[in-house]
């Protein structure tokens, strides 16, 4: 009798012991999937971890109902990394693995299927039991596995219900994602009996009197004779220049043969295209100093300028890696990842790339997996946001972390709430991979790293083509008001700057930081404004709707004709949003076309796509839109940015705000002006006096980084402390008070002043649950391992205080 350690996907930090016979035990390895019960009803699909000879104490082990690999999809280095993950940021291996795999992977009770719109299903190819399943789909839209379960025996119901998705039967539904349709190509050949030449002149013989189909055939005989890849239906009409039912009457003659080969969903026509560019000296220089910087530093950063080429010195890198056979990891924000920065590279690497992200579908993240996990061609390189650092790579050389300041990189929630960046650097190690961080704003974290020696540093201060940094004009909107100088909130120097630029046919761009409408609506009688009843925060008037719209929990409601206080017919609006801009430019500019860009305009899978699109061919004049403009867009024609109010960035409550501030401003004035002409960036403020505004006018990013180093050293923050945050959550405010000063007192018994609160964030409710925060600053002199111990000691005496039981408690470490 052997037994077997499993994790399941689920926040308990015990593995669970389940019993497997001899066979079993052999075959069985680390990183393969099982399906095991899990309490009453329930069934999991688990990973395993280990199989040993240790009977477990205390309770009758249950066995496996089923093994769903033949080979482990996850590598024992990938187990190794997220061991790591899941100590350092204080939560499960399961919870990590959740995080990891794509859902498809990770069948559970709760999943739900459904039938593929795919008709053409051979219903002899399927098993009785998947057969059984297959109809029960017919009759209705969906199955709960549970359901399923009731139908087929509950021992091989994980299994059945994977060979179903895997011959692309039945797929997970998945609300989020876009439906996935198979793509099944069409492909000709000859039928086996006339291949040879011989029988094929036989063939043509017998068809002097059908020219047009001895046409198609001696086309599609001299096409595979220059090729030996496969003939799609499509081509061979195109080349022979017939229509499709000449291929159909061959195919029914028995001559030609039809075949389908199921293209991969995420597929890329792409030979590559173009020569690499050639770099220009700073470039280069820039090139041989991150070499030989990667002669003895692990990690790199390369602090290069907006526009100053970095995106080609990676292309280098790629280059080299590839050759020499190893993978590459491309690490992108997610909203960074275009369809721009994708086509730039697929000229390069051709069929080499793969792109993943979670605006795939699960089917789409499952191919890259294992072409990956195969170390396939075309996956050498992976282009991902942040969870691409899951992929199982076998081979990895290297990886690159474009635009490493931001601040997305960080899984906020559910846990693991992790820094990719942070732990790509793990990751790389384990592989002996280097890696290289580049940023035209570096986070001062990394930018000290880098100045203190711990990692490379590289800069590069020029933009390409020597085009000039964008010339920063601070406009005083307090000033303007009162001289009367603003039409809504344009300032008379911006309409005169964007009238200028537009009449030269150029485009603009104008970033306000906040969608909707007009944030607040008040009532200027009684001074209430609405709020959400859900959570602390006002609702914001979006005018497309007509409605009142809470931004943290989604919660609705029709705008209200007179104030819900008091009845007067007084309300106004109070700040505005991208949404109120864009009705403004409307009135301003009827000649010129306007489109706004945020999370309103940009839900479905290709709407951002398009937006890009149409700027880049000039089907857009102005844009307006939130800090989505601010990451990695290169446009030629742009040559002025607005940036309507700077203050609401630099007064956000974060000790992170200032840096963030100056990080984004430089981003969004980077766009403006990438060709000869320089660009014009217009930053309109109550505050020009602003310190940080004053270092993002004058481009001076190490000003910034002193003045805000000193600040932080100053205050206790990183990167001379570590943080972690506690957060404390619950729908009763008295509860939630207590237990959070219940354990920041526990806490301050050994880190005294280093515990910071407890104290409510400045939303203090969302979705109805009360709120508080306790943060434990750690000096680098202490040991992160045992603070993180003794924190975990708290929360377990915590979790037996029965007047806390309903209290959830998230651990955020390293928080943003
Ligand atoms: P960054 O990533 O530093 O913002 P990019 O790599 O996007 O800069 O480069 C800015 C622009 O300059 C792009 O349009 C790019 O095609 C062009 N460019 C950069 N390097 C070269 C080069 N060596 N030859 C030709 N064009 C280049
Ligand atoms: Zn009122
Ligand atoms: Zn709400």
């Amino acid at each position: 009798m052997y037994f077997l350690d499993v994790i399941l996907p689920i926040p308990l930090k015990q593995s669970f012991t389940y019993s497997v016979n001899n066979d079993e035990a052999a075959f069985l390895k680390p990183g393969m999937r099982v399906a095991v019960p899990f309490g009453k009803a329930k069934v999991y699909t688990g990973i395993v971890f280990q199989v040993h000879a240790q009977q477990p104490m205390g309770y009758e082990t249950k066995s496996i109902d089923h093994i769903l690999d033949e080979e482990p999809v996850i590598t024992p280095l990938q187990l190794k990394h997220w061991e790591w993950m899941a100590a350092y940021y204080m939560c499960s291996l399961g919870e990590v693995i959740k995080a990891a795999l794509p859902s498809a992977f990770l069948l559970e009770s709760e999943t739900i299927i459904k039938l593929t719109a795919r008709n053409n299903m051979e219903e002899a190819t399927l098993s009785d039991d998947e057969f059984v399943l297959f109809e029960a789909l017919q009759h209705q839209s969906s199955l709960h596995i549970n359901d399923a379960r009731s139908i087929l025996d509950r021992k091989n119901i994980v299994s059945v219900i994977q060979k179903l998705l895997d011959k692309n039967i039945i797929e997970i539904e998945e609300t989020v994602y876009e439906q996935y349709t198979p793509k099944l190509k069409r492909y000709i050949k000859l039928a086996p009996q006339f291949t040879s030449e011989e029988s094929l002149r036989e063939l043509l013989d017998t068809l002097t009197r059908a020219p047009k189909q001895r046409d198609v055939l001696m086309h599609l005989f001299m096409l595979n004779s220059q090729t030996r890849k496969p003939i799609s239906s499509a081509s061979l009409q195109k080349k022979s220049k017939v229509t499709a039912s000449v291929i159909k009457s061959l195919t029914d003659k028995g001559i030609l043969e039809e075949y389908f080969i199921q293209h991969d969903r995420v597929e890329f026509s792409g030979e590559t295209s173009i020569e690499v560019k050639s770099l220009n000296q700073a470039q280069a220089t820039a090139l041989s100093e991150i070499e030989a910087s990667f002669q003895t530093n692990d990690v790199v950063l390369l602090h290069g300028v907006t526009s100053s080429g970095k995106t080609e010195i990676y292309v280098r890198l790629i280059e080299k890696m590839i050759a020499s056979g190893k993978q590459v990891l491309y690490m992108l924000p997610e909203i960074a990842l275009t369809t721009q920065l994708i086509n730039r590279l697929q000229k390069y690497f051709g069929e080499k790339i793969s792109v993943y992200h979670s605006r795939f579908s699960v089917n789409e993240r499952v191919e890259v997996w294992k072409n990956v996990l195969n170390n396939k061609a075309k996956a050498q390189v992976v282009i991902g946001a942040r969870s691409s650092l899951f992929l199982p790579f076998r081979n990895l050389g290297f990886i690159i972390i474009d635009e490493e300041h931001e601040p997305s990189f960080k899984q906020y929630s559910p846990a693991p709430r992790y820094n990719a960046r942070d732990s790509a650097i793990v990751l790389a190690n384990l592989h002996k991979a280097k890696l290289l961080m580049g940023s035209a704003t570096p986070s001062l974290e990394s930018y000290h790293n880098a100045k203190s020696g711990k990692f490379g540093l590289v800069t590069l201060m020029k933009r390409f083509g020597n085009v000039m940094m964008p010339d920063i004009e601070l406009v005083d909107i307090k000033e303007k008001t009162r001289k009367k100088q603003m039409t809504g909130h344009f300032s008379d120097r911006l309409l005169e700057e964007m009238r200028e630029v537009l009449k030269n046919g150029e485009q603009v761009i104008l970033f306000q930081n906040r969608r909707g409408f007009s944030p607040v609506v008040e009532c200027t009688t009684c001074g209430i404004s609405p709020q959400c009843p859900n959570c602390d925060v006002s609702l914001t008037y979006h005018q497309h709707k007509n409605q009142l719209r809470c931004h943290y929990c989604g919660y609705h409601m029709a705008m209200m004709q007179s104030c819900i206080a008091c009845g007067s017919e007084t309300l106004d609006t109070k700040g505005f949003g991208t949404e109120q801009i864009e009705t403004e430019l409307k009135t301003l500019f009827p000649d010129y076309k306007v489109a706004r860009m945020d999370q309103d305009t940009t839900k479905g899978k290709h709407s951002y796509a398009k937006l890009i699109e149409a700027l880049e061919n000039e089907e857009i004049n102005i844009l307006v839109g939130t800090q989505m403009l601010a990451k990695g867009l290169d446009f030629r024609n742009i040559s002025l940015v607005g940036v309507m109010n700077a203050d609401n960035l630099l007064n956000f409550p974060d000790f992170r705000a200032h840096e963030r501030s100056f990080q984004l401003l430089q981003q969004v004035s980077g766009r403006a002006g990438r060709t000869q002409k320089r660009g014009k960036v217009l930053i309109q403020t109550y505050n020009p006096y602003h310190q940080i505004l004053k270092q993002v006018s004058v481009n001076d990013y190490n000003a910034m980084y002193k003045e805000q180093l000193e600040e932080r050293y100053n205050y206790k923050y990183p990167p001379f402390f570590r943080t972690i945050k506690i957060v404390f959550k619950d729908k009763n405010l008295a509860r939630v008070q207590n237990a959070s000063i219940w354990f920041g007192q526990a806490l301050e018994i050994q880190f005294k002043e280093n515990i910071l609160g407890p104290e409510p964030p400045p939303i203090g409710r969302i979705k109805n649950k009360f709120i508080m925060n306790l943060l434990v600053k750690i000096p680098k002199s202490q040991s992160l391992e045992k603070t993180k111990k003794y924190i975990e000691n708290v929360q377990r005496s915590f979790n037996s205080v029965k007047e806390f039981s309903s209290v959830r408690i998230n651990i955020d470490v390293d928080n943003y």
